[in-house]
């Protein structure tokens, strides 16, 4: 089983300056005009990135998918430069090709830079290499991990717009607000601050199954209908309603939660793999039945718990603490033994796991799915470790 330490910051963005007090929101922001058919992968992008430094930037670039021509790439007006390949801290992003940032274009937290491109191409299933990313009729899933837009890691927090247009038969979810604006015409705003995961997914044969969950409706998307949708959507709402007496209502609470089961070989490479995203939307893993629920209650703790929040921004404060948390359900529910054999489980498996540098770890935040070792980290559950300690530790 595999847990994915993806970003899924749903925070205000905003923060004191130490020096001024003055409040500054350091947010990019995505506008993206996109053409995408699942049927064959054709895919156009048209649009713009604002960024806003987070701090000083001497030197940055944007990762997209090598399968894309890039016709347009202007920094603040004047066209820059595209390389092949993309090296992330030395290691090579399979699949990528760098878009460069001029140099010491944003010296300061704050300062602004405005980013034109227009891309297209083929974006196939066997072009995504990382990440659960696929794209046919039936099941398209385009995350952060498929680079079908450009992504700049040192500025992880971003919010995004989305006009997209399908052909009519498919019906789009994505995180936050989904408006079919007409056949094949959709907008996607997540409405909050989603880090590194403006993602969307359609299908022209969903499976859906509704369940009402105190002011929220809890919506579970299929390939097939699913036999276990009951206990499934029991599962959302025990953990949802156990986290909301801990903690009040979450801050990201909208009136709908997405849950995405690929309960058919829907041709994911990873679909051991889960996360949570935009403060309302879970992908579940597959795998053994009660190890899928124990993965979903910790995705549900993530409504609660993302991007460190609250006080922090670190990520793996959160992924420890929605560890920690799923634990904790999973002892309501299922017992002190059940408790004790998890631990067990995770104990062997940090022992079994060789150390890992700490830029391994970081590409591990960054890309998350081909690297397991921040994930093992978290899943050696201690939350002290994971608060104050990011070098790899067996526990
Ligand atoms: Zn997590």
């Amino acid at each position: 089983m595999v847990r994915l330490p993806k970003l899924m910051i749903s925070l205000v963005a905003l923060a004191a300056s130490a020096a001024t007090g003055r409040v500054v929101d350091t947010t990019n922001s995505y506008k993206l005009e996109v053409r995408f058919d699942p049927a064959n992968g054709d895919l156009a992008v048209q649009g713009t990135l604002n960024i806003v430094a987070d701090r000083p930037l001497p030197s940055g670039k944007l990762l997209l998918n090598d399968a894309l021509r890039v016709s347009r790439f202007e920094v603040n007006g004047a066209p820059a430069r595209v390389e092949p390949g993309y090296l992330l801290n030395g290691e090579k992003v399979p699949g990528g090709q760098a878009l460069m940032l001029p140099a010491n274009l944003l010296e300061k937290r704050g300062q602004r830079a405005k980013v034109h491109f227009s891309y297209d191409g083929r974006l196939t299933t066997d072009r995504i290499h990382v990440g659960r990313g696929v794209v046919s009729p039936r099941w398209t899933e385009l995350t952060l991990e498929s680079f079908w837009y450009p992504i700049l890691f040192e500025e992880p927090l971003l919010r995004s717009t989305i006009n997209l247009r399908v052909p009519e038969q498919y019906e789009v979810i994505a995180p936050g607000l989904v408006q079919k604006l007409g056949p094949g015409n959709w907008r996607l705003d997540p409405q909050a601050v989603v880090s590194g995961r403006i993602t969307f997914a359609l299908s022209n044969t969903w499976h859906v199954e509704r369940r009402g969950l105190g002011g929220l409706v809890a919506a579970l998307y299929s390939a097939k209908a699913e036999p276990r949708s009951n206990e499934i959507l029991d599962a959302v709402a025990g953990a949802h309603a156990h986290f909301r007496i801990m903690f009040g209502e979450p801050r990201t609470t909208k009136r709908r939660i997405t849950i995405l089961l690929a309960n058919a070989d829907v041709g994911l490479k990873y679909p051991n793999q889960a996360f949570a995203t935009g403060g309302d939307f879970i992908v579940m893993s597959n795998g053994e039945a009660q190890a899928q629920l124990d993965t979903l209650h910790h995705e549900v703790a993530h409504l609660w718990w993302s991007g460190g929040q609250p006080g922090s921004p670190d990520e793996l404060l959160s992924e420890s603490v929605s560890e920690y948390l799923a634990l904790r359900f999973g002892e309501v529910r299922w017992g002190k033994d059940w408790l004790r054999s998890r631990r067990a489980a995770m104990a062997r498996r940090s022992e079994a796991l060789k150390p890992r540098s700490s830029t391994s770890m970081t590409l591990a935040f960054r890309l998350g799915s081909r690297y397991s070792t921040i994930v093992d980290l978290t899943h050696c559950g201690c939350f002290t470790t994971g608060l104050v300690r990011l070098r790899w530790i067996s526990c």
